[in-house]
């Protein structure tokens, strides 16, 4: 029994001993794995703590001073444990009040209240700073009073960068004189810049969570649209003007780029929209375009246009059967109507020349201004030469006849000279060329011509440019003359008078015709000065016929730009003076047109030289206005009946009574009248039959030389 018990004791003791010892071991086990859980933890912990990028973590003691310091912390600041331990946490921070007054504020605040966070300057161990955020946490010991503090650190420089550079570009975003728009996927605006309101006309609240078809035009093209948005929702960016609605209406067009925002996937989430407003940029470029290829006077293309023009037709003309005429026409006299009556009427000239071409043309030819009097036409579809000869016919009839300038009227006058293509000419420089040939031609042979261009005519025009620059030196080189052609009393036969006849002879080109030099002393100017001189032959002339007495009246001819000189009369009353003679015996003759087209300034220029003493003839009458009525208006002396009436007076019933009308009216007027051009016997006897005063002619005498007018008087 006692063994019993004894054994049951002991049974007894080994259980318990034996449960003792498993509970030992278990709780050696569980401290075991408790301390290797704790192990681990703070490795995570000391991990996550030294891993985390430009973040310190490091403890404080409850006065501030430094207990604990992790290899982040080192990073950051610079410092090793033992070199920063039991420091004051000042050091971390610039030496300067304001910074201290704020740390010590916040370890008490967060004493306070648990937790403290703020932004503010650190210092490095190597003394540069940098902008941290830190948060202060307190620690508690068990009984809850102040263990310490735990501090984390994170440097703020990079964020702050982010940031700038962030703001940076939102501004510059927002600033941009462009367009820059945000939608998500389906095309509603999150985001648009101040430029959108300034283009568009609209607030960003009316344009934000709305659908871009706000802003589209119904002139949009709804493909196009389309296309783009299907283009950026694969991934790919799209470019294309698109013209949009403002609010108030009006039309604009952008150039617009949309590109897609795509998501860490890849996924397309929203498009940028980008855009600039092209319209200003395309109205000055339509602006730049007519400025370089339109002329600003007369708003016609100017040459560069109309040779694009004429090698583009003549392109589709060679496809065609049709023939195109170029036409190169100028303003005759165009040089002295601006130096006589000024650029403003030269200007007014051209814009009616302009705008009367303008309106003659068809809309598929082409008007351009060509150089400064001179305008060019493409002419298409010509089907023989009358059809060219019939338009500028039109031309000059419609081209207005007198122009208004200042009250005086001039008159206006058109060359004109063509070329044909293709027979004329392949391309537009030769086709160009050929026509202001022609157009040379055209002009010297008088006002209101034209001429159609011959292979010949390079030959006639070279010669003319060459005899223009042999003219500059004929006055120096004393190779005018003046001839004297008689006139004579039709009834008794005697001379009563003489025209002076200027002659130029040169070696090259021979005995030339005025017909064909006085023009272009006109168009160069040089008139004036070879007027002068043959004023001055004509009236040393008189003086020495009259020293001879032989009392011999003499008539000088002034052309259009001598008469309209401002110094005519002085010049015609210094002469007279010179040569000391009565200015009775001076005649000056000036053609019928140059009269009509400006009466009144005509009439003024008129009674100053009669105020002298000479007389005034009116030179070729009848071949102008042909009008007498206005003759009475005019201090003249002599009318000049134009030989073209004179030749056929004898043979044509016609001829006969207008020249009897010119006379009868004339003598009304208490005119003398003079016939040019008498010829043949019959001419003079029904001339003095007619009562006409006097003769010029071949019939009595040619223009000869002073000596021969001597010996024919005897
Ligand atoms: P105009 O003043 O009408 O001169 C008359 C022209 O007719 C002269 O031609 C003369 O030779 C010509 N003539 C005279 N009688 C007859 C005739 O019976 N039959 C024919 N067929 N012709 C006759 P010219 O010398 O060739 O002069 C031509 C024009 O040149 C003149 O016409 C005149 O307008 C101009 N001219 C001549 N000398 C001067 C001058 O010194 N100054 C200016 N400005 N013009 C002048
Ligand atoms: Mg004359
Ligand atoms: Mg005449």
């Amino acid at each position: 029994m006692t063994f019993s018990i004894l054994g049951f004791m002991l049974v007894l003791t080994v259980i318990i001993v034996t449960a003792a010892l498993s509970a030992m071991r278990r709780e050696s086990r569980r401290a075991r794995e408790l301390a290797l859980l704790l192990k681990e933890q703070n490795e995570l912990l000391q991990l996550l703590t030294d891993g985390v990028k430009n973040t310190a973590v490091f403890l404080l003691d409850s006065d501030g001073r430094t207990a604990n310091w992790n290899p982040g912390a080192q990073r950051l600041f610079g410092f090793a444990q033992d070199e920063i331990t039991r420091r004051s946490v000042n050091c971390l921070f610039p030496q300067d009040d304001a910074t201290a007054g704020r740390i010590e504020s916040a370890l008490r605040t967060s004493a306070a209240d648990g937790r403290h966070e703020m932004n503010v300057w650190m210092l490095r161990k190597d003394g540069s700073s940098f902008h941290a955020h830190m948060a202060v946490v307190a620690r508690r010991s068990p009984d809850r009073g102040l263990a310490g503090f735990a501090v984390v650190v994170r440097d703020m420089t990079e964020m702050k960068q982010a940031e700038e550079l962030l703001k940076k570009l939102s501004l510059s975003v927002e600033q941009s004189a462009d367009i820059v728009l945000i939608t998500d996927r389906d095309g509603t605006v999150e985001y648009v810049n101040k430029a959108v309101e300034d283009v568009t006309g609209y607030t960003r609240d009316e344009v934000i969570a709305r659908g871009l078809d706000l802003l589209r035009s119904e002139h949009g093209d709804p493909k196009l649209l389309g296309e783009m948005w299907n283009t950026v929702l694969s991934g790919f960016s799209f470019q294309a003007e698109v013209t949009i609605r403002k609010k108030n209406g009006e039309q604009t067009v952008l150039d617009e780029v949309v590109t897609p925002i795509t998501d860490a996937r890849g996924n397309v989430t929203h498009a940028l929209v980008t855009a600039s407003d092209v319209t200003p940029l395309k109205t000055m470029r339509e602006k730049l375009t007519f400025l370089t290829s339109y002329d600003d006077l007369t708003g016609l293309p100017n040459r560069s246009v109309f040779v694009e023009r004429l090698n583009r037709d003549r392109t589709r003309a060679s496809k065609g059967t049709g023939t195109m005429a170029i036409l190169t026409i100028d303003i005759d006299r165009f040089k002295y109507i601006n130096e006589i009556y000024g650029l403003d009427a030269g200007n007014k000239m051209l814009k009616q020349v302009a705008e009367s071409l303008s309106v003659s043309v068809s809309k598929d030819d082409t008007v351009a201004r060509l150089g400064s009097d001179e305008f060019g036409i493409i002419l298409h579809d010509i089907q023989k030469p009358s059809d060219v000869i019939l338009f500028v016919k039109m031309i000059m009839k419609n081209v207005p006849q007198i122009i208004m300038s200042g009250g005086e009227e001039i008159s206006v006058t058109l060359a004109c000279g063509i070329s044909l293509y293709p027979d004329d000419g392949k391309d537009a420089n030769t086709l160009m060329k050929n026509a202001d040939t022609a157009l040379g031609k055209a002009k010297a042979l008088g006002r209101n011509n034209y001429q159609f261009y011959t292979s010949d005519m390079n030959v006639g025009v070279t010669e003319l440019v060459f005899m223009e620059r042999r003219l500059v030196d004929a006055l120096r080189n004393k190779e005018y003359t003046l001839t004297y052609q008689p006139y004579c009393y039709l009834s008794s036969g005697r001379i009563a008078g003489t025209e002076a006849l200027l002659k130029w002879k040169n070696d090259e080109f021979g005995l030339v015709s005025p017909v064909k030099f006085i023009p272009m002393l006109e168009e160069t100017g040089m008139i004036i000065d070879v007027g002068k001189w043959v004023l001055q032959t004509a009236c040393a002339q008189i003086k020495a016929w009259d020293n001879g007495k032989m009392q011999l009246p003499v008539s000088v001819n002034l052309s259009f730009s001598q008469f309209r000189h401002e110094f005519l009369a002085e010049t015609v009353e210094s002469v007279i003076k010179e040569y000391a003679i009565d200015p009775r015996r001076l005649t000056l003759e000036v053609t019928e047109s140059t009269f009509v087209k400006d009466q009144e300034s005509a009439i003024t220029i008129l009674k100053r030289l009669k105020s002298i003493g000479v007389s005034i003839s009116i030179d070729d009458f009848g071949t102008g206005y042909s009008s007498l009525s206005y003759l009475k208006r005019f201090p003249v002396d002599y009318v000049k009946i134009d030989q073209s009436f004179v030749k056929d007076v004898a043979a044509d019933p016609d001829a006969t009574s207008l020249v009897s009308a010119i006379i009868n009216m004339a003598h009304s007027l208490s005119l003398r009248t003079i016939a040019e051009g008498v010829e043949t016997e019959d001419q003079w006897k029904i001339l003095r039959l007619l009562k006409c005063d006097m003769a010029q002619g071949y019939y009595f005498s040619r223009a000869v030389t002073a000596q021969e007018v001597e010996r024919l008087m005897d």
